[in-house]
């Protein structure tokens, strides 16, 4: 039984005190294992040789799709998302603005190079709320629902959600999703204003104003990792 799992590597293990043993692969295909305090190596084996297949296939992905996910540098020609499409970056050298977005290209001022992440971030959230904004607008409307607050957030995963006072939170980094993907999420957090879990109730409110809601999540699942700066 040994050899079987010891070509499984695990990269850390976390302790807290957590009830569960969770698996996680990073970015860069490290295996992370979240464990409680006092279980033992064996258990920890045990479940990693159990999810073999899912920590193999998770791995490949990473590996296959690094230079997709890995954080940016920034550079001439480096490929950027806004609105489900792909957006090259030109570093310039004669505009007055940190950023700005034509029909082809990000334009990002050379004397900003330094700080460009938080410079896209700031733009990005700044995008994602006046978008999102208009989105939650609209369909509260459409659906008869009064219409909430927005909130951005930083969350990786966490895409949307709709907080007990009906405020709705959504990721800054949706803006890069396609707009019937943020469509999709303005809807499933509208929805939750008046059901509050995942109920067929639930699920049939969404469908009734995103018939293709499947092929969103779908979507979010196979891209969401992309959806980084
Ligand atoms: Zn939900």
């Amino acid at each position: 039984m040994i050899e079987e799992f010891m070509d499984i590597k695990i990269d850390k293990i976390v302790r807290s005190k957590r009830k569960t043993i969770g698996l996680e692969i990073t970015p860069s295909a490290e295996l992370i294992v979240r464990a409680p305090l006092k279980a033992s190596f064996e258990e920890l084996n045990k479940v990693v040789l159990k999810k073999r297949t899912w920590i193999e296939r998770n791995q490949r992905f990473f590996k296959e799709n690094y230079n997709r996910i890995k954080p940016k540098d920034f550079i001439d020609g480096e490929e950027f998302r806004y609105l489900g499409n792909v957006v090259k970056l030109k570093i310039a050298y004669d505009i007055d603005v940190p950023l700005i977005l034509d029909d082809n290209h990000f334009h990002l001022s050379n004397h900003f190079i330094d700080d460009a992440r938080g410079i896209f971030e700031y733009w990005y959230r700044e995008q994602a709320k006046k978008k999102i904004d208009e989105r939650v607008a609209y369909y509260s409307w459409l659906m008869g629902i009064e219409s909430r607050r927005v909130n951005i957030t930083n969350a990786l995963k966490r895409w949307g959600s709709c907080g007990t006072n009906g405020n709705l939170n959504f990721s800054w980094r949706l803006i890069m999703a396609p707009l019937r993907v943020i469509d999709y999420l303005v809807v499933h957090e509208l929805s939750h204003v008046e059901v509050k879990n995942h109920s067929k109730e639930f699920w049939s409110k969404v469908e009734r104003m995103i018939p293709d809601y499947r092929g969103d999540e779908k979507w979010l699942r196979d891209n969401g990792h992309f959806l980084v700066l």
